[in-house]
């Protein structure tokens, strides 16, 4: 019998799509979320590396133009150490991992080191400009092929390995790495009988909030793009389909496309408003004021917890609260049965989403999402000798269960999770606010407002004066007003959805 040693370990190159975040795919996304060693490039969107394990290794093996990252051979050493140590490799490289993109190399080598691998591929970049810039890089009327062109040749091939009077007569001509050599490509495709008028398209950082097009023919495409400063990465597309671009430019003209905009929640709650803002067009940057932490005391919260079936009523304020309270139940060994017959009021649809995540519907949400209303709401069902539980933060004002008490009813208060102020903001939000790149800073509670203020100190005032400020309600709004500051833009409904909304609507 053989002894060989038999190792877990395996790579997977895999393609980390063009740049947006949502265009990994979702095999994609379930290899990276298990991984134990990620080896990214430059191009690559550095949210992706947040779907990895806390845990896992992550390393930087990038090149920027003109500058050399790890050698190839390195890399490739790289890989195979890590899969013979029996680890999960996880190789993030942009686009896809083959095309341009010397992942066949790496294949090799694992493959020479008979160590298992397998390959996810990703969107390309091509494929994504043509897609994000309106073009169709074939259209049956006038482009029956399409070619991939490196505009970037292996220096050690000498001659140019392009064969520019094949391409000429390729429809649509699509260039990767062409911007240090655009002049010479365009020059070289009409010198081989390509018409200098054909529409000739750049695409700079395309797919993501800073995608900028440059229509223009083969003849002028160059002085274009030198006049526009045109940077990589860039995608160039050559041919009668690029004419489109001007009228089906659908992603920069998106309402809040170049927009930048702050969320000041921690996810997975900020996760919603980012998805609305992104998908109207607007950069977000993430800027977390607070910090979900669990409460002081969980001894009390169990007590509680383990008699929440004498309760006449559950009020959640927060999605926050709906969580720790079904998560705290799990972990005491419980389930929503122990509710039983206990009625549920939220404050609002996101709380009421939370609880529907563990099939259970609020039996009471208020028309208007804010506290007030949902107190008013219950005042409405009669409380007369009703036993209130009303489970939020430590940070939670007194005057719902005073509004309660009010109207008869005996009103006990747990709190499930504290709101703490985070040691400091990230250095990107904090870069974007100091260069005045923050069109709107979002708020989507009172604590984030005071806690973003705090957060900036006393250059509060300067780093706020370029920027729009948006609240998710009336309350969020006025501790803005008490801050002697002013919304720009208040949601209506209350909810993520609505603010992004609110802020397309200023406009
Ligand atoms: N494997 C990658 C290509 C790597 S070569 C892929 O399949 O997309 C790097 C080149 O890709 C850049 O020079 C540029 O031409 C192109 N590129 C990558 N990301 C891009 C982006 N977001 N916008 C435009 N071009 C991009």
């Amino acid at each position: 019998m053989s002894t060989r040693k038999t190792t877990l370990g395996q790579a997977v190159l895999l393609g980390a799509g063009p740049g947006a975040e949502g265009l990994l795919s979702r095999e994609g996304e379930m290899w990276l979320s298990r991984a134990q060693v990620v080896v990214y490039d430059r191009l690559v969107n550095p949210v992706l590396l947040e779907i990895a394990p806390i845990t896992a290794q992550r390393i930087d093996v990038g090149k920027a133009p003109g500058h050399h990252g790890l050698a190839q051979e390195k890399i490739n050493a790289l890989l195979v150490e890590n899969v013979r140590a029996g680890k999960l490799v996880v190789r993030l490289k942009g686009g896809d991992p083959l095309l341009f993109g010397r992942g066949g190399e790496e294949a090799d080598a694992l493959a020479k080191a008979r160590l298992p691998f397998r390959i996810v591929p990703g969107i390309s970049a091509g494929i994504a400009a043509g897609a994000y810039a309106g073009i169709s890089l074939t259209d049956r009327r006038c482009a029956s092929t399409v070619v991939f062109v490196t505009g970037h040749e292996n220096p050690a091939k000498g001659a140019s390995a392009v064969d520019y009077p094949a391409l000429a007569r390729i429809d649509t001509v699509v260039f990767y790495m062409g911007v240090g050599r655009l002049a010479e490509i365009c020059r070289r495709l009409i010198e081989a009988g390509r018409d200098a008028k054909t529409p000739a398209v750049a695409v700079e950082n395309a797919t993501t909030p800073r995608q900028r097009t440059i229509s223009a023919t083969l003849g002028t495409l160059s002085d274009r793009a030198g006049e526009a400063n045109l940077q990589p990465p860039a995608i160039v597309i050559i041919g009668a389909v690029a004419e489109t671009a001007r009228r089906r430019n659908w992603f920069e003209r998106l309402p809040l496309f170049g927009k930048c905009v702050l969320v000041t929640r921690p996810r997975p709650e900020s996760s919603r408003l980012a998805t609305a803002l992104t998908q109207f067009g607007a950069e977000v940057i993430e800027a977390p004021a607070i910090e979900i932490a669990p409460p002081p005391d969980w001894a009390h919260v169990d007590a509680v917890l383990r008699r929440i079936g004498e309760f006449d009523w559950l009020v959640l304020t927060s999605p926050n609260g709906a969580r720790a309270v079904l998560e705290r139940l799990w972990e005491l060994g419980r389930d929503a049965r122990a509710l039983g017959g206990v009625k549920i009021a939220v404050v609002g649809a996101a709380t009421a989403e939370v609880l529907a995540e563990g099939n259970l519907r609020a039996d009471l949400l208020p028309e208007e999402f804010t506290t007030e209303a949902l107190g008013r709401a219950l005042l409405a069902e009669g409380l007369a000798g009703e036993k209130i539980l009303l489970a939020r933060s430590d940070l939670a004002s007194p005057s719902l269960p005073e509004t309660l008490a009010a109207g008869g009813a005996q009103v006990e208060e747990v709190c499930v999770y504290r709101t703490l102020r985070p040691p400091t903001l990230p250095a990107e939000a904090i870069e974007a606010l100091r260069a005045g790149r923050a069109d709107w800073i979002t708020f989507t509670s009172s604590s984030t407002v005071t806690n973003f203020l705090a957060l900036l100190g006393k250059d509060a005032p300067a780093l706020l004066e370029p920027a729009r400020l948006a609240a998710i309600g009336p309350v969020t709004a006025e501790a803005l007003r008490a801050a002697g500051l002013q919304a720009d833009a208040v949601a209506r409904p209350h909810t993520a959805d609505a603010l992004a909304h609110a802020i397309v609507e200023a406009y």
